[in-house]
């Protein structure tokens, strides 16, 4: 057989462990990488744009570098489809045969509630951070709503956590600016105990902490509708001069034209060896997938590197006629930030722990982030 061709979608965190696993097991096999952009986008830091800790230039790293030292052919593109049960990868720039799929092109977020263009999803990128950073400073008072929803169709299809490190992050912010008393911090949360999937531990500790610092919570009610300046929910409505709403998660936007099996939210329905249901030589990891698991099973970034390294190791056995044989731990790690200090958060099959604030995790998190994108900023060449 040829040197066999490998295409991966998407430019991620699951995206780029796997052309790392990929590399340092075969130094051969030839690797695309398919996205609109060379970068790596490093979300896990945008809860510290508001606050003016990042920019934007320190959270798009530019992969060219990277891309030539692992010899990857990058083709910039979006992809709109796949044909012949993944082969064929279809993009709005051609077409791109391969042996074997890896899809990691993310999720994406629900935008059905009526009135959502009132509400900023930090989610959404840099864009949307840096937005939230100037409606926070032109705000000279008022209420300010933070809250998040889940995938009815999929509970686990939701992204809890960096709500969380806003809420805190904010009301330390305008603590910092002497402020705070101006403001009314609301969380609301369709669901009675939100955040159950860091544990039951975890939820109480949260709410504690809300109490603390004297933030308002309006919780189990349904939501209904966004307006300019209220939150309407099944339990009545609240106004609110800035709403930052995460919704709920699905799978992206050219998964129904995969002819792929679909879960019931909309991603791509996965096995415990991230192979795609019933599909040949297709693979999936990180958000765009659906896989079997816990109910708290994350969608986050240390479980996406989980899941690419075991789709890479698999889709190389694949490639070499084996059945797959690894499986990605199920684990959830986490420090909430609040700006100056982290709440670390940890679940597993037999733990479930969440440690009080303290300023060590804060520095952690901020290292943790240097460390991970050191071997993404490599410049061309180098
Ligand atoms: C504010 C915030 C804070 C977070 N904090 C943490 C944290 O502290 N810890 C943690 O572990 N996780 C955290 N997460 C979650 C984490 O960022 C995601 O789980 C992670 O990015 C998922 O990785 P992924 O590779 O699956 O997808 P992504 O990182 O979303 O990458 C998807 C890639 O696919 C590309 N793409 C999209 N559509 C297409 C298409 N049609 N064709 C080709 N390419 C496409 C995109 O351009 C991108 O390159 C946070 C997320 C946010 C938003």
């Amino acid at each position: 057989m040829n040197t066999p061709h490998i295409a991966i979608v998407g430019a991620g965190f699951a995206a780029l462990t796997a052309v790392r696993t990929l590399r340092k097991r075969d130094a051969q096999v030839r690797i695309t990488l398919i996205a609109p952009r060379a970068e790596l986008v490093y979300y896990p830091s945008l809860i510290w744009m508001p606050a003016g800790l990042r920019r934007r230039q320190d959270l798009h790293i530019d992969l060219s570098g990277f891309l030539a030292q692992q010899r990857v052919e990058f083709h910039a593109a979006r992809v709109t489809g796949l044909a012949d049960g993944g082969r064929t990868v279809l993009t709005d720039s051609g077409t791109l045969a391969n042996d074997a799929l890896l899809i990691a092109s993310g999720g994406r977020f629900l935008k059905g509630l009526p009135g959502i263009e009132h509400a900023l999803t930090i989610c959404e990128g840099t864009t949307a951070a840096e937005s939230i950073r100037d409606r926070l400073a032109a705000l000279t008072g008022g209420t300010i709503a933070v809250g998040f929803a889940t995938n009815p169709k999929e509970q686990g299809a939701m992204r809890g956590g960096p709500m969380f490190e806003l809420l805190f992050g904010i009301d330390t912010l305008l603590r910092q600016q002497g402020r705070r008393d101006r403001f009314r911090l609301v969380f609301f949360n369709p669901a009675k105990a939100p955040g159950k999937r860091l544990g039951e531990k975890a939820v109480t500790g949260l709410l504690n902490e809300m109490k603390k610092r004297g933030i308002d919570t309006w919780l189990g009610h349904k939501l209904t509708a966004f307006e300019a300046d209220k939150v309407r929910t099944e339990g009545g409505d609240f106004t609110s001069d800035l709403i930052l709403f995460m919704p709920g998660m699905t799978g992206p936007d050219w998964a129904e034209a995969s002819a792929l099996p679909l879960s019931t939210g909309g991603f791509f329905q996965a096995d415990a060896h991230c192979q795609v249901s019933g599909a040949d030589k297709v693979f999936v990891a990180g958000d765009a997938g659906s896989y079997p698991g816990p109910d708290w099973l994350p969608k986050q970034a240390h479980m996406a590197d989980l899941q690419a390294r075991v789709a890479a190791e698999n889709l190389l056995g694949a490639l070499a006629g084996h059945p797959p044989v690894a499986r990605f731990k199920l684990e959830l790690v986490c420090i909430v930030d609040t700006l100056d200090r982290g709440i670390l958060v940890y679940r597993s099959e037999k733990h479930a722990i969440i440690l009080p604030p303290c300023r060590l995790f804060h520095w952690a998190k901020s290292f943790f982030e240097w460390l991970y994108l050191r071997p993404y900023r490599k410049t061309a060449g180098a």
